[in-house]
């Protein structure tokens, strides 16, 4: 069965034919489309790729019954209804560093440009005159740059800074101090502190709360008189009309800007005649290569989340970005956690409890920062089979959780195996605890059942008996279970002490019906049969 992937927006040819070139995949390629005629098509398709000139709004998300992914070639995701994604299941996904070096190329030249009156230079030239008394110029070396948000582009910029020999000081509260050092950017404790020392200061943090308005008038004030501001991350970052106000009375002499309050910008816009600005109209990313660079990687990305399930690049996955491999790495543990949540599940339902209020997960040390991922993987293991959804995923199953009025947590356990997890549900005064451990190397087993230690794989069916602990039972299970045709792959029997309750994990292939699980309680010595048949999410068998 082929998966069908729409292609929208003039994506890059060499994006496209990535996905072409899969035989399970079947590609079709419009130009953007009018609102209605995407409504009408969208439900055939299980990927779309676009970038922001399609809205993947709401009501689309909902009409696409069959959607599995949205991939954008580029950053901003504003065009989509990540919200409405992320319940549905939908992995969004997007191509954040194929533009890094387009927009840090970008501010040499919009700074060069500015320094050295380039746009004035043109303008007079082609006016037929020879001005060259009025394009007098300054230089960036010895310059100090004060880069606010030191992530992708802010350290391509920084790392270019050095070689025009600027002196280059950073402010970004949430980058490490080996990071700036490895880059040999200053750390500036403060945004006061770097606006009062930079003769250039340039933004390239994300848009949001915290820097919308970032800087504004008081921030302008504290710079040197004559200082240059740039913008080329996000318009609203620097607050348009302080920057006007500061550029008309002298105190900045210069701006670049790429990005705007509102865009595109008013023809009207006072900015537009601003002494000594050069503006752009958003183009940073616009080079021919950054755009083959955002079609090619977000193309991977949407080939390999169709294809095998891979959702690490995923912007709406349980809030966790690993990289590719570390994806691979954590797996194994995707599906203990899954396997461990179905496992405690259904023992608690055997015993009366099916509204559970608590989820809880406990992973080793090698395992913390896929800890999110984890608590994901578990609730698609605690919601499987219970909530009527065929989009439950490691996306939105966390969101299903909570809604229902689950409480989730995760937390680091320094004891045990690095690589062990433990999800432990609990309601009323019921608590449960299952764990397990997975490292790459070895294959995924479920260590222990509340207080007993089994060593199981699980693999398709597992049949958790508690029985009391007298000779026989193994012998009776067994017979049973041969009887009724059903292989078993491992028989693990565990006990607290000798001649009290025992419990026996018990690997099967294939399923166990009803009928069989009734007959395993009737038989002697046997207290209760729980059977976890495993599907969905990871399931390899
Ligand atoms: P990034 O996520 O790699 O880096 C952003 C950095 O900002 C991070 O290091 C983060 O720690 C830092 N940060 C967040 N809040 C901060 C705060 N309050 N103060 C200081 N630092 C803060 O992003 P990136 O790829 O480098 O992109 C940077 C910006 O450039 C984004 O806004 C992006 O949308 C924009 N962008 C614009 C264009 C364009 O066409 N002009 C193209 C690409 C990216």
């Amino acid at each position: 069965m082929s998966l069908r992937v729409l292609v929208t927006d003039e994506i890059d040819p060499e994006g496209v034919q990535l996905l072409a070139a899969q035989p399970e995949l079947r590609v079709d390629e419009v130009p953007t489309l009018p609102k209605q005629d995407l409504l009408a098509r969208i439900g055939e398709y299980d990927a779309i790729v676009g970038r922001s000139a399609t809205r993947i709004s709401d009501e689309l998300l909902r009409t696409a019954k069959k959607l599995k992914v949205v991939g954008r070639a580029g950053v901003g995701v504003d065009n989509i209804a990540l919200d409405t994604a992320t319940a549905l299941g939908i992995a969004v996904i997007n191509a954040p560093a194929g533009n890094t070096v387009a927009v840090a190329e970008l501010f040499f030249g919009v700074m060069i440009g500015l320094l050295r009156r380039l746009p004035h230079a043109t303008q007079s030239m082609r006016e037929g005159k020879w001005d060259r008394s009025q394009l007098l110029g300054s230089e960036l070396k010895g310059r100090t740059l004060g880069i606010v948000g030191v992530g992708r582009i802010g350290s391509e910029i920084a790392t270019r800074a050095q070689a025009f020999c600027m002196e280059v000081v950073g402010y970004d509260p949430y980058i490490a101090d080996d990071r700036f050092r490895a880059l040999r950017v200053r750390r500036a404790p403060t945004l006061d502190a770097l606006l009062e020392e930079a003769d250039i200061v340039t933004v390239h943090t994300p848009l949001n709360d915290e820097t919308r308005g970032l800087i504004g008038r008081r921030e302008l004030s504290l710079l040197r008189q004559g200082g240059i501001v740039a913008n080329l991350a996000r318009g609203g970052i620097v607050d348009d009309q302080a920057l006007l106000a500061a550029l008309e009375s002298g105190q900045l002499s210069g701006a670049a800007l790429d990005v705007y309050q509102g865009e595109p910008l008013a023809a009207d816009h006072p900015i537009r005649q601003a002494p000594n600005v050069v503006l752009t109209p958003h183009i940073g990313a616009s080079t021919a290569e950054a755009q083959r660079n955002v079609a090619v990687d977000v193309c991977r990305a949407v080939r390999d989340a169709l294809l095998h399930g891979e959702l690490s690049r995923s912007i709406n996955v349980a809030s966790v970005s690993l990289g590719d491999g570390r994806w691979r790495e954590v797996q194994p543990a995707m599906l203990v956690a899954q396997r461990a949540a179905m496992v405690t599940r259904a023992i608690l339902a055997d015993q009366g409890l099916r509204a559970v209020r608590r989820l809880s997960v406990r992973c080793g040390s090698a395992l913390v920062d896929a800890g999110d991922l984890l608590l994901s993987a578990a609730a698609v293991g605690v919601l499987e089979g219970v909530v009527e959804t065929d989009r439950l995923n490691l996306i939105n199953a966390r969101t299903l959780a909570e809604g229902r009025g689950l409480e989730l947590s995760v937390a680091e356990t320094t004891i045990g195996h690095p690589y062990s997890i433990e999800v432990a549900l609990s309601g009323g005064m019921q608590e449960l605890a299952v764990a397990g451990s997975a490292s790459p190397d070895s294959t995924p087993r479920l260590t222990r059942i509340g207080s007993f230690h089994v060593d199981v794989t699980p693999r398709q069916t597992l049949i958790v008996l508690t029985n009391n602990d007298v000779p026989g039972v193994i012998g009776r299970v067994g017979t049973l279970l041969g009887d009724a045709g059903v292989n078993i792959a491992e028989y693990h029997q565990a006990r607290l002490a000798q001649g009290g309750e025992a419990l026996a994990a018990v690997s099967v292939d294939g399923t166990v019906g009803a009928d069989i699980r009734r007959q395993l309680l009737e038989l002697h010595d046997v207290i209760t049969a729980t059977v976890v048949r495993f599907e969905g999410l990871g399931a390899r068998d």
